[in-house]
């Protein structure tokens, strides 16, 4: 016997036993109909007893939290404790199931790539906010809708539709920055299928890596276009000599001594390299010391001087200030600023190097009255190897590596440089102007006593 029917079979016969029990005695003492209308009764009674039961539960099942569980005996007790075991087991595994998601989501979220799943219909399911942010989709108003509604890129979409997902794919598209201005961004796409044809959609933003190549490859062009001049100019003079041997003295003296000049040049401009491949790593942090600003400046406007070999008046104002600094770094960027004013300015300019504080900010100025430098060139002043006048830069033994210097030791003092520059005919000049903090400024320190011998 099924356990259905069993159970069927108890509460009936308890039923009947119940109607008997009271029927059987009320038609004995009052007659057939009263003792029918009492089993009716009793019959009755217990249907309305289950039917009240019946509501109770589903009352309950309605709204399991705000309704108490119906209590009852017996086998109704039984069916009632049996389904609450088995709805708090179904909210426990509920629980632990939304407790799981939340995880993943809170993982998913923290991912620093974009994380976009897609049903079988390429419909949106769930993105995470890298994701949000890299297509401009929202999860809150975006979810459901197809993503080649958001991503529009011919290439996405074959590569949507091609299903060979091994390779990335390689996207260059526009996004609007915090200030809602457009810039490019570089992704790279990787579409991972998963479950019953769901997706996976991954992007990473690559633009800064491709700008650090970008700028690896240019910096070793730019080297080796800076050593190529030197040496095929010395490969000519040497072959030169070979063929005519010693028999041209004046022409082997002359081929010598523009070899010394182009040597020289790429001497120069490997020790620019190294200062500045130097200054560049971060692990190096400078040695600071209290440095002796007029001291240094004095000594760097006697080779100003040397230089200019009388083409320029040179003329300083320095107050008596001392930098807690690196003196050697301090003095390459204070004589990069020195040299330029003498060496791009035209005979007769005046130049003008000022140290002293304004307001407590320790501050150098080193101006001159030469021709000026045209605004669009300003920014890219300290940029490897940008040169305004490159003929002229290499004629006066620049190596484009100058200003860089400045601002990498600027950076590590923790300093900063304006440029002011003018073309007018009445006020031409430039002035570059290195601003240091107010702590850096140090009293001075008196002179190590000589030592007795
Ligand atoms: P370089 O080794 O060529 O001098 P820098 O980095 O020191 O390289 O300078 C970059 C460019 O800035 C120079 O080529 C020059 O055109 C310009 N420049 C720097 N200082 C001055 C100045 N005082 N007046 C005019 N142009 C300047």
């Amino acid at each position: 016997m099924s356990p259905v029917l069993k159970s069927f079979l108890i509460i009936a016969l308890r039923v009947a036993a119940i109607a008997l029990l009271i029927g059987l005695p009320a038609g004995w003492i009052g007659g057939e109909v009263v003792g029918f209308a009492f089993g009716a009764t009793v019959l009755m009674l217990a249907f309305a007893y289950y039917a009240w039961k019946l509501a109770q539960l589903h009352h309950w099942l309605e709204d399991p939290q705000a309704a108490t569980l119906p209590d009852a005996d017996g086998m109704w007790g039984d069916v009632l404790g049996k389904l609450y075991r088995l709805i708090k087991q179904e909210r426990i595994s509920q629980k632990s199931l939304s407790d799981a998601l939340a995880r993943f989501q809170q993982a998913a979220s923290a991912l620093p790539d974009g994380a976009l799943m897609l049903d079988n219909q390429h419909n949106i399911v769930w993105l995470n906010p890298t994701a949000e942010s890299h297509w401009g989709i929202s999860l809150a108003n975006d979810r459901g809708q197809t993503v080649t509604y958001f991503i529009r890129y011919p290439e996405f979409i074959d590569y949507l539709n091609a299903r060979h997902y091994g390779e990335p794919l390689a996207l260059k598209i526009q996004r609007k920055d915090i200030g809602g201005a457009l810039k490019d961004i570089s992704l790279a796409v990787q579409l991972v299928p998963f479950g019953e044809d769901q997706m996976l959609l991954l992007s990473r933003d690559v633009s800064e890596r491709e700008r650090l190549e970008t700028m690896r490859r240019d910096f070793v062009a730019n080297v080796s276009h800076e050593l190529r001049t030197p040496i095929t100019v010395m490969a000519g003079f040497l072959e030169t000599i070979t063929t005519t041997g010693s028999s041209h003295p004046e022409l082997l003296e002359k081929s010598l001594g523009h070899m010394t000049a182009q040597a020289v040049r790429m001497q120069r401009l490997v020790e620019d390299l190294l200062t500045l491949s130097r200054l560049e790593d971060a692990s190096q942090r400078p040695v600071a010391a209290p440095v002796n600003v007029p001291e240094l400046l004095r000594s760097l406007l006697l080779d100003a001087e040397q230089l200019s070999s009388g083409r320029h008046r040179i003329t300083n104002d320095l107050a008596d200030g001392w930098l807690l600094g690196n003196r050697d770094e301090l003095a390459s960027a204070f004589g990069n600023l020195i040299s330029n004013a003498v060496r791009y300015t035209p005979e007769g300019s005046e130049i003008h190097v000022q140290w002293g504080f304004e307001e407590g900010v320790p501050v150098l100025r080193v101006r001159d009255n030469g021709e000026g430098i045209a605004a669009e060139h300003i920014p890219r002043l300290t940029e490897r190897f940008y040169r305004v006048d490159r003929g002229r830069s290499r004629a006066s033994g620049g190596t484009g590596l100058g200003l860089a210097i400045v601002k990498h030791v600027l950076i590590r003092h923790g300093a900063r440089m304006e440029i002011q520059s003018s073309q007018d005919p009445q006020t031409h000049g430039t002035q570059f102007s290195l601003l240091f903090p107010a702590e850096a400024a140090c009293a001075p320190q008196p002179r190590p006593q000589a030592v007795a011998a």
